[in-house]
């Protein structure tokens, strides 16, 4: 028996689909058979060669929801519950942090944990079907399942994908609560779900700022009060806009998720003199940026956070709230199309020139109520 996978064979080359041979499975290994895997900023990364070190040949697909298709011996979900042939399930891409380290242990750190790899991103073709592009994915012992909660469909989770997570870690980050006003620059996935989770965590007022105007529109049913598009506006109106709406100080906490390094300044400025600023959006090596420490950090009394990762906590968390607010918002816009693995460059192009908010890869074929 072969499995199909999508692959990025090298650094800028078109990704083919390859067929491997289905893995035999250790104990307490499972296969997964994927319903969805996410089209991520990251995999455009990966093809292009950004992120030092990547494995290639590779098969991308950190995020993924699927059926449970084969076990070796009892495999149980991270709270050590034994799962069933059928389960609905994702899992975290994140695998073997050790929790034994320095970072683990004194730091508690787990996300600059050096033992941590991940699914898609870190573990090549090489090593086996552990990317989600894939009719099947190879579950490793001590893989972190979770069951869907209930209410969670697939079509949901997915929608929530790897940005929910991101955002959520964030927004915690941050402690984003009752009554702040939020700043969110970027309206990718992330800035957008980042929107939606400060305005469920009770913030007074979410503005996001972005562009394109199909995004920003997505921007307001996800939860924004106010957004404000980069196509029409110079750093210094976007400035003037936010205190206009922030009785002149700025925001209490801003959120980047945006890439672009000039983003940074630009958001310490827009942020009160004592907030917090976050920054999430700087995942890949877009070169530096200058601020003044003086202007910009000290006499601001400025915090700066900063986010690597995600952990099974933020995971856990964030899925369960999606599937408890799942009605607060209308979560599945945020998917534009799926495509199938045969369709994995037309995705990644349409992901990299911003046609789509997020493209959704169906490895097992695209059903009919998908569109796409
Ligand atoms: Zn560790
Ligand atoms: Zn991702």
């Amino acid at each position: 028996m072969n499995c199909k996978a999508a692959v990025i064979p090298a650094p800028n080359q078109p990704v083919e689909v390859r067929e491997f041979p289905l893995p035999h499975l250790e104990p307490c290994a499972a296969l997964m058979r994927v319903t969805y895997s996410e089209v991520c900023g990251t995999d455009v990364h990966l093809l292009h060669g950004q992120l030092p070190g990547a494995p290639y040949p590779l098969i991308p697909g950190h995020i993924n929801v699927g059926t449970l298709e084969a076990m070796s011996g009892e495999v149980t979900d991270a709270f050590g519950e034994p799962l069933a042939i059928g389960d609905t399930i994702t899992f975290l891409d994140v695998h073997g942090t050790c929790h034994n380290c320095w970072y683990c242990l004194v730091a508690k750190a787990t996300t600059r944990c050096p033992h941590r790899k991940v699914y898609g991103i870190t573990y090549g073709a090489d090593d086996g079907l552990l990317g989600g592009w894939s009719e099947v994915v190879y579950l490793k012992p001590g893989v972190k399942i979770m069951r869907l909660p209930a209410g969670l469909t697939p079509e949901l989770a997915i929608a929530g994908g790897c940005a929910l997570p991101t955002a959520f870690h964030a927004v915690e980050r941050g402690q984003v609560g009752l009554g702040d006003n939020v700043v969110i620059q970027g309206s990718g996935p992330v800035g957008l779900m980042a929107g939606a989770l400060a305005r469920l965590s009770g913030a007074q007022q979410v503005i996001v700022i972005g562009a394109p105007r199909l995004r920003l529109d997505l921007a307001r049913k996800l939860g924004a009060d106010h957004v404000i598009s980069i196509e029409d506006t110079s750093p210094e109106e976007r400035l003037e806009a936010v205190r206009a709406l922030t009785g002149g100080r700025g925001a209490d906490i801003t959120i980047e998720a945006t890439g672009s390094p000039r983003a940074i300044p630009e958001g310490m400025r827009m942020t009160r003199d004592a907030g917090v600023y976050v920054v999430v959006g700087q995942y890949t090596d877009a070169g530096p940026v200058e601020f003044n420490p003086h202007h910009d950090l000290n006499r601001k009394h400025l915090d700066v956070r900063a986010t690597w990762g995600i952990d099974f906590a933020h995971m856990y968390k964030s899925l369960h709230a999606l599937a408890r607010f799942r009605d607060a918002f209308p979560w599945e816009e945020i998917i534009s199309a799926y495509y199938t693995l045969d369709q994995a460059n037309e995705a990644l192009a349409d992901v990299a020139a911003g046609r789509v908010v997020k493209a959704v890869l169906c490895p097992n074929g695209v059903r009919k109520h998908q569109g796409g």
